[in-house]
């Protein structure tokens, strides 16, 4: 890191102490961005990365609601709007009991350089809350999910700040935001992204994110000369992301061995096909259960618990030839890292969020493997929510197929985003840098442009 890298990061780290999320997130940005600070003398003078780790503002709120047998439950609310020089605040809610502002301000500031890789006018924010849906009631949900839009919509806007869905929130949770925030303003309008088909939602909105990823592994692939036929694949988690990677990993004619929960993961070495998925959908949808289910379903597959006490999680020593994190931060440790390459993994493509560690990110760009972070291959989801946006203000719905061409267009252009600007700086393939410079550039110009604000 350059010194002026250097001297930045000890003055954001002295300021966020307690935001290890935050800081990790920041520390990829800026040995990215270096060079092109280097580069760009302007930037550094008109203070743009010091103004980008600020948010513009953060909204904190107390969240009561009432659980089935009348007792009183407080959570806290947050929304993190974080930068909005290219377009309305733009990013998902999540709600997990590990939720604080340091995890929602890393999520914000990825997000700003994932909406402006995407080629669509969006800004950067993030939200959500520390209350764990897991094991509440419909109604007990849909209760919270009021209370909490009570205070989120004074604050929120078509034009100014658009929430979906993140860990925790999925159709369910936004449809009782979207009615409690119609009712309060009186409006219907496309002040949440992915809505149910009925009601403003676009096809594809809930695949976009898995599928997405999975075509941003494709595009890395075809720039080898290579596609995922015959492919073994390893997917962590088995939420929304997870599913449609599995998904689209058997229609581009990849096996899928594994997915997990919290509580462990299963290994199915005879492959998790078509009608496995459509049961492991059922289960987590619609019965809301475990993963270790599936084990007891398919004999073919193996469940194995969360071990806190390992150094490992064994899911990522599973021997494959592509590895997809769909679960959560920090989920790829340096040891996983280490027995993911020792067992044939050429390939890492992020669905979840900043999931591997900064030594794993090290490993795999070190190793020279094809590595996707997240900012760049999860970003079909937002861009796909970015589409939602585009039909709400025009009053039309596009097909199934319109909106997965516009998406796999969207991913092409990403992936060579990040190729030519890792390109233009001087390292080739490295995916990390490309995806920040690329992403850094659009913003920074749009800043500069606008002045001291
Ligand atoms: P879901 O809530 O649908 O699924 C999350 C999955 O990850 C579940 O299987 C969950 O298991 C598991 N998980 C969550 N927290 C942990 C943890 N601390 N340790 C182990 N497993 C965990 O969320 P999504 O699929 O929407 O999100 C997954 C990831 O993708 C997140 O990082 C999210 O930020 C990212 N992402 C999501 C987008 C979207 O459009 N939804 C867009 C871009 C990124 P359990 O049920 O036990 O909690």
């Amino acid at each position: 890191m350059s010194g002026y890298a250097t001297e930045f990061m000890d003055a954001v780290r002295a300021k966020n102490s307690g935001e290890p999320e935050f800081l990790q997130a920041v520390a990829e940005v800026v040995e990215s961005c270096s060079v092109v600070l280097d580069r760009h003398p302007e930037f550094r003078d008109a203070k743009i990365l010091e103004r980008m780790v600020e948010p513009e503002r953060v909204i904190m709120f107390r969240v009561p609601w009432q659980g089935d047998d009348g007792e009183v439950h407080v959570n806290r609310g947050f929304r993190v709007e974080m930068n909005s020089a290219i377009g309305p605040y733009k990013g998902g809610l999540r709600f997990h009991p590990s939720v604080n502002l340091g995890i929602l301000k890393f999520l914000a500031f990825e997000q700003v350089f994932k909406n402006s890789l995407t080629t669509l006018p969006m800004g950067g924010g993030k939200g959500g809350s520390d209350f764990d849906p897991k094991g509440k009631s419909d109604a007990e949900v849909m209760r919270f999910c009021q209370s909490f839009m009570t205070e989120l919509q004074r604050h929120i806007g078509p034009d100014t700040d658009v929430p979906a869905g993140d860990i925790g929130v999925g159709g369910r949770e936004i449809g009782f935001m979207f009615g409690q925030y119609k009712r309060l303003r009186n409006e219907f309008t496309g002040v949440l992204t992915g809505k149910g088909l009925d009601w403003g939602g676009s096809l594809i909105r809930p695949e976009a994110t898995g599928y997405g990823c999975v075509y941003f592994a494709a595009e890395m692939l075809a720039a080898r000369g290579d596609s995922f036929e015959g492919k073994t694949c390893l997917v962590s988690g088995s939420g929304n992301v997870a599913q449609y990677t599995i998904e689209k990993i058997l229609d581009l004619g990849g096996a899928v061995v594994t997915a997990s929960d919290s509580s462990g993961f299963i290994h199915d070495p005879a492959g998790i096909d078509r009608a496995k998925l459509a049961y492991l959908m059922e289960l987590k949808n619609v019965k809301r259960g475990r993963i270790s289910e599936y084990a007891d379903k398919y004999p073919s597959a193996t469940y194995t618990p969360t071990d806190p006490s390992l150094d490992h999680n064994p899911l990522w020593a599973v021997p494959a030839d592509c590895a997809f994190p769909s679960a959560t931060q920090n989920e790829i440790n340096a040891v996983d890292a280490k027995n993911m390459l020792a067992n044939g993994v050429s390939l890492v493509a992020e669905g979840a969020n900043m999931p591997s560690s900064p030594e794993a990110v090290h490993a795999f760009v070190e190793t020279g493997i094809m590595y996707a972070p997240g900012k760049a291959s999860n970003a079909g989801g937002v861009a796909t929510s970015g589409l939602e946006m585009s039909q709400n203000s025009m009053r039309l719905s596009w097909s199934r197929e319109e909106v997965d061409t516009r998406l796999r267009g969207i991913m092409q252009s990403i992936h060579q985003s990040c190729v030519d600007a890792a390109d233009e700086y001087g390292t080739p393939g490295n995916y990390v840098n490309g995806a920040n410079i690329a992403g850094f550039m659009k913003v920074a110009r749009a800043m500069l442009a606008q002045g001291l604000v």
